[in-house]
């Protein structure tokens, strides 16, 4: 079995557009791969962030990725900080890695255009860092948004420069894109995030759902409700595909371009979708979150099992690059 490695960073309950664009493509990958699902808590310090904070936004990640079908016996679930070896696997990668090559990644121009008083190192190492994470695993598979191919093809650059440098370790890896492509957010503009205020929790309440849907933005050109409406332009009618059975979506289709049902009904039914599919995550979402120790011994047992594969890569890397002195036993 080839072996995939992917994370998310713990910022918090996750969405609706991680659980699409990740969790979902996660759970049906785990059974063709040996997975490495991870909490990268050491990518989410490149921001300013509150350290009081993470200890619940670590438990509540993990929950979710539990809650929505990973399953911990058959995939490795890990915390990035528990494994040394992706820090020093990143200093070891940093001194082949010309600064250029980060320079030009385009999330690193858009994160340091949104925080200009905090640009520190890490934001710009932050894809050294992502190919540590993978190449520790030898993985070879990497599920990813479009937005992440940038990465994925300068770890392939990072790996084919150590490779020539010191000696053939580590396989390239590949990106797996998802069908799915970028959920865009309620507001219908930007990617689906939660400093965005533009998601649905994947732990919120049907009415939850209700409140923010009623307020989400649809056709703009579809003032009134007989005014026919153009679902190929709405975002909400994109989630309906996502979320809804075929014969409702034809309905939707029907009903916006016919004028025969209003954007209420429609934000109604697509309510009931959502929740429909929701509705069980969120119950073994609060069970998860209600065994904190049950959840961090999964936690500790998964970081155990990626510290075994982690450490003997780590040792043969030291060997390659010379680390390997005679007279220290
Ligand atoms: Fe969008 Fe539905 Fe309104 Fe059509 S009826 S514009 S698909 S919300």
């Amino acid at each position: 079995m080839k072996r995939l490695f992917s994370g998310i960073k713990p910022t918090g309950d996750l969405h609706l557009g991680n659980y699409l664009g990740a969790l979902k493509q996660w759970i049906a990958l785990q059974e063709d791969y040996e997975s490495i699902f991870c909490i990268v808590d050491y990518h989410s310090i490149t921001s300013a962030y509150e350290p009081n904070k993470l200890n619940e936004y670590v438990l509540k990640c993990a929950c979710n990725y539990l809650a929505s079908g990973l399953d911990h016996v058959k995939s490795i679930i890990s915390l990035q900080s528990r494994i040394p070896s992706h820090a020093e696997l990143t200093w070891i990668l940093n001194c082949i890695t010309p600064k250029s090559w980060l320079e030009r990644v385009p999330t690193f121009k858009e994160k340091a255009a949104k925080q200009e008083d905090n640009i520190n190192l890490g934001l710009l190492d932050y894809p050294v860092l992502m190919t540590a994470d993978i190449i520790l695993y030898k993985a070879e598979a990497v599920p990813v948004g479009e937005d992440q191919l940038p990465h994925i093809e300068l770890a392939r650059e990072i790996v084919r420069r150590f490779n020539t440098t010191f000696g053939e370790l580590f396989p390239e890896p590949k990106g797996i894109v998802g069908k799915i492509g970028r959920i865009k957010g309620l507001d219908g503009a930007d990617k689906m995030g939660k400093s965005l205020n533009n998601c649905i929790f994947l732990n919120e309440t049907k009415d939850e759902i209700w409140r923010k849907l009623s307020k989400a933005v649809t056709d703009p050109a579809r003032i009134r409700k007989i005014d026919p409406g153009n679902p190929d332009v709405c975002n909400l009618f994109s989630l309906h595909k996502l979320m809804s059975h075929e014969d409702k979506i034809q309905e939707v289709r029907e009903g916006c371009t016919t004028a025969g049902i209003g954007c209420l009904k429609c934000k109604r039914w697509l309510t009931d979708s959502i929740d429909k599919e929701l509705e069980p995550i969120r119950e073994k979402y609060f069970q998860y979150l209600q065994n904190p120790n049950y959840v961090g011994e999964i936690l500790v047992e998964g970081s155990k099992k990626a510290n075994l594969i982690a450490a003997d890569t780590l040792e043969q890397v030291r060997d390659l690059i010379g680390f390997n002195y005679d007279f220290i036993k």
